[in-house]
């Protein structure tokens, strides 16, 4: 993968602070639920704001090879990477469609998910539950990899969608 960029801006986006679970000593909330000093964009305690607000970057923060429509509130996907003991794989890699799983259909999430499965990225695709509620996880390696592979778009696109599908109608 390309460089690592260390500062990219928020912009904009405020999709953390509503769509994302956190729960630290200091603060915590429920995914799906609006932090309440947040201005949208913009945080009303910005110079006082907690620990885990000055530390957490999604990966489109920090990944400099993905595309400025990859922004969490342009694309209406929050992307995040870890390390991973899993057989086989270096990177894990979550996808979470926080309003609309279709948001993994568009452009430019595909091409997005398409790369990190090249790459040997253990890749998940994700959407929210309702607010507070689990939502659901599901990696899409294997289902995609012969389209990876043959470099089949309408394969490829076709798994993803029955992947896509098979996610809303997760428990
Ligand atoms: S989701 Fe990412 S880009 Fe959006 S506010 Fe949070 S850290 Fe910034
Ligand atoms: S304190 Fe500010 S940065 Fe932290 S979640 Fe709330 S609005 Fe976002």
């Amino acid at each position: 993968m390309a460089e690592p960029l260390l500062e990219r801006p928020c912009g904009d986006c405020s999709v953390c602070c509503t769509h994302m679970t956190i729960d630290t000593p200091s603060f915590a909330k429920v995914a799906g639920v609006a932090c309440e000093h947040c201005l949208s964009p913009g945080c009303g305690i910005y110079e006082t704001r907690y620990d885990i607000c000055r530390t957490y970057r999604c990966g489109w923060k920090h990944a400099a090879w993905l595309p400025e429509a990859m922004r969490p509130d342009r694309s209406g996907v929050v992307i995040d990477f870890r390390e991973t003991e899993a057989p086989g794989y270096k990177l894990e890699a979550r996808l979470l469609a926080y309003a609309d799983p279709a948001a993994l259909e568009r452009h430019p999430v595909p091409d997005v998910i398409a790369g990190l499965i090249a790459q040997q990225v253990l890749t998940h695709i994700a959407r929210s539950g309702p607010p507070g509620a689990p939502g659901a996880k599901a990696a899409v390696n294997a289902q995609l990899a012969e389209a990876v592979r043959t470099r089949d778009p309408d394969l490829f696109l076709a798994a993803l969608k029955a992947g896509v599908r098979a996610l809303e109608t997760a428990p």
